[in-house]
């Protein structure tokens, strides 16, 4: 069975590039009716953080990509890691290499000297007849592998295609440091292994370890997965995707009041297509996803593409959900909803307008408290010319029932009645109302807003 697995390192949030990773490795397993493996690679203790573990968790978990299995935690490892190399050891496909940084830096000087690619020269590699050094008393060894020394290695990339590379480019990787730690490739070999992955699924920055892998794996007597080596994420300028380009954690993406699958529809649309198809659900997607259609070459992030799809999620939405989540940003911003007008119906008014929850919410804010009038706006469309229609349609106002159809009259007949054009009134209204020069249908703000409201914050102005 199909096995995938995402492996992101805690020394940071989820980003966008490493959550387009694990959406691709969920849906492929999913597709295959498989099983998601979650692995934390934390065997960096300089550079891995807990914060940085739960970062990820929650990231993956907003996006909603489940794992079947973990996380698992390499450093919790360690002991088979060590076990695996000491077999390694006896099997004599690895061996103990006693240089020091001295001898490694006069090696690598020499080399330089000679115009050669510096590469270790196998030393301490044990071979049929060969005499080693004697090994030194004070220098604690690293493990190294024995690499094999001739031949290619070549995988069939279910992205990039076929890839050959020389061993005699490949020196004998050191799979344990000189105080016993494993060293990071090893750890993958050992996990992808143990952990019966199928399909490794990753960031090309790994393309170059590929061949290492294999190598240790087929040391291990492991079978080889497939691999598949996703292109880079760049921003709309063609440079690498980074925070110039706006938003690149997962998490701030939420903060910013992108839904969940919007995010996610844009990700998988990012280097994968199926046909035209810009919008679907994750379960559409899962279906449709293969390999053979993700582009290898990079793909460039587009802000405006995604507050498309996040807009067309916002009109989509289940209101009450909407409602929650835009109680909380507007609590957060210090508006109080509770006990004022009808939240979800404030926001199915105003959700076609808005990319972003965030633009909703504050869009809406002023439903529920006493907006800051634009003085620009004001001094354009509340002119003394139109005062004295505004005071006229405020009288008639006071005696209505603010209904909509009834706003709509009142409003229609003060601009029949004064031979003006319907936005002559209907401005200067939003003006005083919203505060602003945009709203939606002024009689449907009106009639939710309120003859309370309304009329007190005509007043207002009207002094
Ligand atoms: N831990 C690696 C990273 O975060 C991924 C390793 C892999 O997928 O093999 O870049």
């Amino acid at each position: 069975t199909v096995r995938t697995r995402f492996a992101p390192s805690p020394t940071g949030f989820l980003h966008i590039g490493g959550a387009r990773t694990a959406l691709f490795s969920w849906a492929y397993a999913r597709k295959h009716a498989g099983q998601f493996v979650l692995r934390i690679e934390d065997t960096d203790v300089a550079r891995s953080t807990p914060e940085a573990v739960q970062a990820i968790l929650d990231g993956m978990n907003w996006l909603g990509l489940s794992w079947d299995e973990g996380p698992f935690y390499q450093m919790q490892r360690m002991e088979r890691y060590k076990e695996v190399i000491q077999k390694l050891l006896d099997e004599g496909s690895a061996y103990y290499c006693y240089c020091s940084r001295e001898d490694l830096d006069a090696m690598r000087e020499q080399q330089m000297q000679e115009g050669k690619k510096p590469r270790y020269d196998g030393r301490w590699r044990p071979e049929p007849g060969k005499v080693l050094p004697a090994v030194p008393a004070d220098v604690p060894p690293v493990v190294r592998f024995k690499n094999p020394l001739t031949g290619n290695v070549v995988w069939d990339d279910l992205v990039k295609g076929q890839i050959s590379i020389s061993n005699e480019e490949l020196d004998d990787l050191i799979i344990a440091r000189a105080d016993g730690t494993p060293t990071y490739n090893f750890c993958v070999v050992v996990d992808d292994w143990e952990m019966g992955i199928t399909q490794v699924i990753r960031g090309d920055d790994h393309v170059n370890n590929t061949p290492r892998q294999i190598n240790l794996l087929q040391a291990l007597g492991a079978s080889i997965p497939q691999y598949a080596h996703l292109s880079m994420i760049l921003g709309d300028d063609g440079q690498k995707l980074s925070k110039r380009h706006g938003a690149v954690s997962v998490m701030q993406y939420h903060e910013e009041g992108y839904l969940p699958e919007a995010v996610l529809n844009y990700l998988a649309r990012l280097g994968w297509s199926h046909g035209d198809d810009e919008i679907f659900s994750m379960d559409q997607f899962c279906e449709w996803f293969g390999l053979d259609h993700v582009t290898p070459s990079a793909a460039k992030f587009n802000t405006e593409k995604l507050n498309w799809l996040n807009a067309h999620y916002i009109k989509q939405a289940d209101l009450q959900r909407l409602a929650v989540d835009i109680a909380e940003r507007l609590t957060i911003a210090g508006v109080a909803v509770d006990g004022g007008v009808d939240l979800q119906a404030v926001i199915a008014l105003y959700r076609d307008r808005a990319n972003t929850l965030n633009q909703l919410a504050s869009s809406i804010a002023y439903f529920y408290q006493m907006p800051q009038v634009d003085a620009a706006a004001l001094e354009k469309h509340v002119t003394p010319e139109i005062l004295p229609v505004m005071q006229a349609l405020f009288d008639e106002l006071k005696t209505l029932d603010w209904t909509q159809e009834a706003l709509h009259a009142a409003i229609e007949s003060a601009v029949t009645s004064h031979g003006l054009k319907f936005p002559k009134v209907a401005m200067p209204l939003r003006v005083m109302l919203t505060g602003g020069a945009q709203s939606p249908s002024i009689d449907a703000v009106m009639a939710l807003l309120g003859k309370e409201v309304g009329l007190a914050r005509m007043q207002a102005v009207l002094q």
